[in-house]
């Protein structure tokens, strides 16, 4: 039995995702930049990919560049676009549960001399617009706000601070991890008020190592990368052409079918909530009103790695709930004004459309056996 709950990390890629990439290995496998037809073949793909990826987005194709995941996207939206507008306007906002790859981003600016503010939840773990809105002065250059946190499923209210930002400087540049969202909920650049949004392929069925960043059309970066110039000079490197073609695979499978998904998901959501009422000492960490997709529980006394690894046995796969990577606590669940024995024994249990109600009940009932006996045997 394996039951793949563990959808925040990776997902499943799915079948046209994986005949895209094949195809892209074993037959079109010429170099975008070649000037022969075997070439202009890969080119074709990869503009394919990024004409599908804009429709998406609603932003223009020549937006699109594609990177090696979020990661390097959110790296260079958040030091691209603080390298080409902060030498005179050297603060930057965001907030205090953002993923890694954009709060270490901050920390190296903060180094250089930066002044980052990170802003916090409310005693209730509440995001507010004006508190993001509230701290842009005419010396800001840049917002960077996530669209759902990957811990909690929290969903940030970005278009209200976007919103506010701009109205009050319109000079600023607003930046969108939408990593979580993408494909679950709209995330479209002119409706969310963000000059540059972060994606990912292998959360959406896609190949890992592929992602994007989306510009909107006047914005400028300072690249992260030199070289061969390749997407047009932002991103140089040879293009990855088969996880590219399994990216815009897995966003035309995807598409249109976000609500329907998101529907199927909030009742397997609703079911498990419903079967972790029978077990003892289980605290749901993650809102009502968050991403049906992302559970965050935890299962008290008992600590994340051990119940993990008992579910693992039991052939289910979750990710401890506070960790952004091997074990590491990030503090973004101290931020939510969870506990920390709460946190230390945090699960994070994601979802996709593929999961069924079967899934939840053995998950249900595995949990409810491993709190049973790990606490009896004083784990
Ligand atoms: N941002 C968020 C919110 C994420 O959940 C992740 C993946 N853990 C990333 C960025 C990084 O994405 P990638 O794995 O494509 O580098």
């Amino acid at each position: 039995m394996e039951i793949y709950l563990d959808n925040a990390a990776t997902t499943k890629p799915c079948e046209a995702a994986v005949n895209a990439a094949c195809d892209c290995m074993r037959s079109n496998y010429g170099n975008p930049s070649s000037l022969h037809s075997k070439g202009l073949s890969a080119q074709l793909v990869v503009d394919d990919a990024r004409k599908t990826i804009a429709k998406e987005v609603a932003c223009d194709p020549t937006g699109v560049y594609f990177t090696s995941g979020a990661t390097e996207s959110n790296n260079l939206a958040v030091i691209g676009a603080a390298e080409a507008y902060g030498k005179r306007k050297p603060k930057i906002i965001t907030s205090s549960v953002e993923h890694a790859s954009v709060s270490a981003a901050m920390d190296l600016l903060e180094k250089r001399g930066f002044e980052i503010v990170r802003i916090s939840p409310d005693t209730n773990g509440e995001f507010h617009h004006e508190d993001f809105v509230n701290a842009v002065d005419d010396r800001t250059c840049l917002m960077s706000i996530m669209a759902v946190n990957n811990e909690t499923g929290y969903i940030m209210p970005v278009r209200r601070a976007f919103y506010g930002a701009k109205k009050k400087n319109p000079d600023i540049i607003t930046h969108c991890d939408a990593v979580q969202a993408f494909m679950k909920k709209p995330v479209k650049m002119t409706e969310l008020c963000a000059d540059l949004i972060s994606l990912s392929g292998h959360k959406i069925h896609g190949g890992k190592g592929v992602g994007a960043l989306c510009v909107r059309k006047g914005v400028r970066l300072i690249p992260r990368v030199y070289g061969g110039k390749q997407e047009r000079g932002m991103r140089s490197g040879t293009e990855g052409v088969p996880m590219i073609a399994s990216f815009g695979a897995a966003v035309k499978y995807l598409r249109g079918t976000m609500d329907k998904r998101w529907e199927q998901v909030s009742e397997l959501k609703q079911f498990l909530l419903e079967r972790l009422k029978f077990v003892d000492g289980v605290t749901i960490n993650s809102k009502s009103s968050a991403s049906p997709y992302i559970i965050n529980i935890s299962a008290e006394g008992i600590r994340s790695e051990i119940m993990l690894h008992f579910l693992e046995q039991k052939g289910i796969y979750v990710s401890s709930g506070s960790a952004c990577s091997k074990g590491m606590q990030s503090g973004v669940l101290s931020q939510f004004g969870i506990s920390a024995s709460l946190a230390d024994s945090a699960i994070r249990v994601s979802l996709c459309a593929d999961n069924v109600m079967y899934d939840l009940k053995e998950f249900a009932l595995a949990l409810a056996e491993g709190k049973e006996r790990l606490i009896y045997s004083g784990k």
